[in-house]
């Protein structure tokens, strides 16, 4: 796995299980960017499960997104004033 920021080689800091697969931090070995991958087998989530995965993600997405438009239409407003 290659650094998001500088494409330069990446070594695994720390690697930990989780459900259906591993979790893994890494740090690139040049810009000293961390950042973390999910690794599992291709199927390993069973259709029916995966779906449900999707809609909490998609659920918790849309009330990050909600929570971040609520906060910047407070901070505009306080700029404003
Ligand atoms: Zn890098």
């Amino acid at each position: 796995m290659n650094c998001p920021v500088c494409a330069c080689e990446t070594s695994v800091v720390d690697s930990r299980p989780m459900p259906y697969g591993i979790r893994r931090r890494r740090k690139c070995d040049v810009c000293t960017n961390k950042f973390s991958t999910v690794e599992m087998r291709v199927g390993a989530i069973p259709s029916e499960e995966f779906a449900r995965l999707a809609a909490r993600f998609y659920q918790e997405a849309v009330a990050l997104v909600t929570k971040n438009n609520e906060i910047e239409n407070s901070v505009n407003k306080w700029v404003t004033k």
